[in-house]
């Protein structure tokens, strides 16, 4: 049925009430609007193109395939022009007269939902066409369908419950929208900021986007491209362009699913972790696309937190169709997004570390620390992080680390646990007390020198069944002790044991214990912190930041090498000269605070110090 004479028709209740939603909903970003028109007008497009295949005959058959915008800044009016597939005269009622397409609907169904007038909403789905209404007067859409013998038809609307269909002539095949803004709107006419709203919604559509005649989308979809048709220099190009970048990526991941869902990503690694040197805390920047479309530029939730510093693209077809049968609080589909993708970045940089074990490093020296955050705090992934994590040990060079995995795979058959020491360089544990009894029985300790790895230590607990353990931790039982040779001079075990009790008369209540000590070698005696629940570097941390509890006495237990030629020493003055003997007592377990990084107050020591000079 055609006719010449403009037919009046009431929109569906449906969309009317959707309509008033749009136009009312003040607080959302209008421009929106762009985005969906450009992606119905690709869309369009592919439908067209994929119609060549098969039908031979269709109208206009020699019009490029592109998408043409033109704003007029005078008559305040921006046109959309595709050669797409076009409509017929039902088709223009069907399509933007009810309900039956997809983002609409959805939309709809979200809202009563318990979505509400939620301006966010629309800015998620689209709501497509109609969204063209937020910004206009009038729309106007003349189309013209590919099938040859239809007559072209103009619909027009102003959004307020019913609109008209009009046959026209002179319209090539396809469609074009004509949208006479609303008299706030007037932006949307002038060139720069259609061109800013292209750039960042439509910069990958696959179709040559114009605006006024100039060429606007340059740069490639390059994450549905198959990846050995892609050169490294692609790649940076679109890394740079797409991450708003200057450096060039350190990894790259380019990987397609089909299951459990649809995914086409590709994510790099930046060369340099920006947070390092104090900067911003990095926002999550993979943004989430829909058939090169882009629905969201900084997703919260695409990723988990720990992986903040990637870059890239993550693109689903499942998105609009999910996203629809979801309700937006449990936000199923992204979830489900994130255990895929982070499982495959997980398992990318294992690849990595086994195949190009120099590079990993190199990322992980700047990168680790958020591997560290997730291992720590990632529960769902935690246990194959942590395979991530490398260490400097007892067993590597200055420089070189080991993982835990190997750690494991080094450890004897009585050892039981995972050790570790804190500290802020490997020269200051190798000179600590603390590291020569598990160096005598060839145990191997892990060295952690950054600020978190305690934390981390202590949330990741176990691996592999072993509990990571400090060294210098009161708990450590270190099993067979290698008795070192007995030496002349040597304490008995009696004296000893007598030492120790004189010490914790001597010392008081500076000390929770004394005792003799098995696990020391090389030096007179070791303080181990006697408070279970603040180790010496939360201790410090605590004090910087003025915490309760931070100030209370430090308690430790100390223990004393009965073989060590200064203990020796102690034990005859204690008889000899007593009153010399307290005070060395004293500067031992200062001197062991020191090297437990526990010691505070060193007024006390200064005089003490001075006074033993004098007996010298
Ligand atoms: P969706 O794109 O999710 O289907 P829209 O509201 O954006 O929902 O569009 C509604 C329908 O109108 C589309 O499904 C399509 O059939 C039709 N349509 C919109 N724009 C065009 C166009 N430029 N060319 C041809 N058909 C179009
Ligand atoms: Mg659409």
């Amino acid at each position: 049925m055609s006719t010449a004479t403009p037919q009046k028709f009431e929109f569906q209740a449906e969309i009317k009430q959707l309509l008033d939603i749009v136009i009312h909903s003040l607080y959302t970003e209008k421009e929106i609007f762009v985005r969906e028109l450009v992606s119905n007008a690709s869309d369009a497009l592919e439908k067209f193109r994929h119609l060549q295949l098969t039908e031979k005959d269709v109208a206009d058959d020699s019009l490029a395939l592109e998408i043409n915008l033109t704003t007029d800044d005078t008559a305040k009016t921006l046109t959309l022009q595709d050669a797409g597939l076009g409509m017929t005269r039902a088709e223009l009622i069907e399509n933007l007269g009810t309900i039956a397409h997809s983002g609409s609907k959805a939309f709809l169904k979200a809202l009563s939902e318990g979505g509400q007038k939620n301006s966010n909403l629309i800015g998620q789905f689209g709501v497509g066409f109609y969204s063209a209404f937020m910004v206009a007067k009038t729309v106007k859409v003349y189309s013209r369908s590919w099938k040859k013998d239809e007559p072209a038809h103009v619909w027009t609307s102003d959004g307020s419950g019913s609109y008209e269909v009009e046959e026209v002539s002179d319209q090539q095949r396809g469609t074009k929208i004509v949208i006479e803004l609303k008299d706030d709107c007037g932006e949307f006419a002038t060139e720069s900021r259609i061109k800013e709203i292209l750039e960042r919604y439509s910069a990958f559509v696959s179709f040559p986007v114009n605006l006024n005649g100039k060429h606007i989308n340059t740069v490639e979809a390059l994450w549905l491209r198959s990846k050995n048709e892609i050169t490294d220099e692609q790649y940076t190009a679109f890394y740079k362009f797409q991450s708003h970048a200057y450096d060039e990526p350190r990894l790259r991941l380019h990987f397609s699913a089909d299951a459990p869902l649809q995914i086409n990503a590709l994510l790099f690694v930046p060369k340099d972790n920006t947070e390092k040197f104090g900067m911003a805390r990095l926002e999550p920047s993979v943004s989430l696309y829909c058939r090169k479309v882009l629905i969201d530029a900084k997703p919260k939730d695409l990723l988990p937190e720990w992986l903040r510093f990637m870059k890239g693209v993550v693109d689903s077809e499942d998105l609009p169709l999910n996203i629809s049968r979801e309700t937006m609080q449990d936000r199923a589909l992204i979830e489900k997004l994130n255990k895929v993708i982070t499982k495959r970045f997980i398992k990318f940089l294992s690849e990595e570390a086994k195949n190009r074990a120099d590079a990993y490093n190199e990322f992980y020296a700047e990168f680790g620390v958020f591997l560290k955050e997730g291992a720590a705090l990632d529960y769902t992934h935690k246990d194959e992080i942590v395979k991530l994590l490398r260490f400097e040990s007892s067993l590597t060079e200055k420089g070189k680390t080991t993982s835990l995995t190997d750690y494991v795979s080094r450890m004897g058959a009585e050892q039981k646990e995972i050790y570790f020491l804190l500290g802020p360089s490997r020269s200051a544990i190798e000179a600590g007390p603390y590291l020569e009894g598990f160096k005598a029985r060839n145990l191997e300790v892990l060295f952690c020198y950054e600020a978190v790895d305690e934390y981390v230590m202590s949330n990741v607990r176990e691996f592999e069944g072993k509990k990571l353990i400090a060294a210098d931790h009161a708990d450590v039982k270190l099993t067979d002790a290698p008795k070192p040779p007995a030496a002349e001079g040597d304490l008995s075990d009696d004296d000893a044991k007598a030492l120790a009790e004189w010490l914790k008369t001597t010392l008081g209540d500076r000390v929770e214990s004394v005792k003799p000590s098995d696990r020391l070698v090389d030096s007179p005696a070791l303080a181990v912190n006697a408070d279970k629940f603040m180790s010496p570097q939360m201790r410090r941390m605590m004090k910087a930041m003025n915490k309760d509890g931070a100030d209370a006495p430090v308690k430790v237990n100390l223990e004393i090498n009965p073989r060590h030629a200064v203990i020796k020493h102690l034990a005859a003055t204690k008889t000899s000269s007593p009153e010399k003997a307290a005070l060395i007592a004293e500067q031992i377990l200062d001197n062991s605070l020191i090297s437990a990084g526990l010691f505070e107050d060193p007024s006390k020591m200064v005089a003490r110090l001075y006074k033993l000079l004098e007996t010298v």
